[in-house]
């Protein structure tokens, strides 16, 4: 079983699949682990260090060579992947709803496309969702950006020179990236409140010491929503959410936005006369800035100025915290790969709950349900 990781050639990529701590285990399950020259280094990993670990370290061909399972945080492109075995899986993010061509293209080299974006959310799959363990980071880190670019401090001061007001943030969107972004800002000291579009999320915004800012007259999403995710909401709900946003947003110094929709462009929150109505030297971060944006006229990696309001956001923002995001990227592989490790067989063998949901290749085809049925 010989399991490649391939440097990341997608632009702004900083984070590597494998670290020197996955490759010791994977190499204790019986794998030989080949890593290709420098792959680590935006994420601070040496060659010495994946050496060290016991991995083959060699140029790009000669990793891929008679491989049987590619591992990467974007999937590679398949032209990289004409040495590996036939069949070889691939488990990676695809981004499959918008990168149809990747896909057909997996399918038609008879690659095994894994994608780590559909791993479902049950229980036992938790240790293995890159979606949470990236989200997480990427709400610490986008307070922080905002944080840097404010003119103003969050917490309140009381000085010899006067009151230094504490600042007013405001979450839209409180699933893994709101949660975290709530407590960033609050242990930086601010006044928070947050919104979202599930019921569910009311309790856990109050047990974070944050408001919860709700539209009550049209109904949203009962509890939790259809496996955690929300769907696209009426025309009605729509209406009476940005009445509400337009009453409270003029009040706020910090907006942090993060709704998603899986398979759809990301919803929009935040309109410009919304902004207009803001106070000059606020903030606004747009986590959904890649898939569509959350806030007019946001750009990815720009800081946007719209009415003396910076508007920012990352394309990957994960990204920017590369150690620590490829650390929890490649512990969700192992911890996928070994749940299913078969010691006699000496590979992993997927079961149907979780192999069927992730899996989008297989035999030549595009074989997963929810590629066949948008
Ligand atoms: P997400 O990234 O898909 O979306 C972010 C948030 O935006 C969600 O809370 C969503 O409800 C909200 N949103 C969507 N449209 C909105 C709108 N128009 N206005 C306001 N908010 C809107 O969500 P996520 O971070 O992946 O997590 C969603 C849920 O799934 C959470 O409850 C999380 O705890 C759960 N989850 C469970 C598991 C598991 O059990 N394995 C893993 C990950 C997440």
């Amino acid at each position: 079983m010989r399991i490649a990781v391939l440097a990341e050639r997608g632009a702004g990529e900083s984070r590597v699949a494998l670290t020197p701590e996955t490759a010791k285990k994977f190499i204790a399950l019986g794998a030989d682990v080949a890593v290709e020259e420098g792959a680590g280094v935006s994420a601070s990993i040496t060659d010495e260090a994946y050496r060290d670990a016991g991995a083959e370290v060699a140029a790009a061909a000669k990793v891929v060579e008679g491989a049987d399972i590619v591992l990467g945080v974007q999937a590679p492109d398949v032209a990289l992947l004409a040495g590996a075995k036939p069949g070889a899986w691939v488990a990676a993010t695809f981004d499959p709803f918008r990168e149809k061509a990747r896909v057909e293209a997996y399918a038609k080299e008879g690659l095994e496309a894994l994608s780590m974006e559909f791993m479902p959310r049950i229980t036992r799959a938790q240790s293995m969702d890159v979606l949470s363990s990236q989200s997480n980071l990427a709400g610490y880190k986008a307070v922080l950006a905002a944080a840097n670019v404010y003119g103003r401090a969050f917490p309140m001061m009381m000085t010899a020179a006067g009151t230094v007001q504490a600042a007013k943030v405001f979450v839209m969107g409180v699933g893994v990236a709101g949660l975290q972004a709530i407590a960033t800002a609050k242990r930086l000291g601010a006044q928070v409140s947050a919104t979202d579009v599930r019921s569910a999320t009311k309790e856990q915004i109050q047990s974070l010491g944050a408001k919860p800012v709700f539209v009550e007259e049209v109904a949203g999403i009962e509890g939790e929503g259809s496996g955690g995710y929300a769907t696209e909401m009426s025309e009605e709900y729509q209406q009476a959410q940005a009445k509400l946003v337009s009453e409270h947003i003029a009040k706020q110094d910090i907006v942090i936005t993060t709704a998603l929709i899986p398979g759809r462009d990301a919803p929009r929150l935040i309109s410009d006369a919304q902004i207009a109505s803001m106070k000059p030297g606020s903030v606004i971060f747009d986590l959904a800035v890649a898939q569509g944006g959350n806030v007019e006229g946001s750009q990815p990696d720009q800081t946007v100025e719209k009415h003396g309001v910076q508007i920012i956001g990352y394309s990957n923002t994960a990204g920017h915290l590369a150690a620590d995001a490829s650390a929890l990227f490649a512990r969700n592989l192992y911890n996928f790969l070994s749940a299913f490790w078969d010691s006699e067989a000496g590979k992993p063998v997927l079961d149907e709950e979780i192999g069927d949901a992730v899996r989008l290749t297989q035999g030549g085809k595009v074989v997963n349900e929810r590629l066949s049925t948008q």
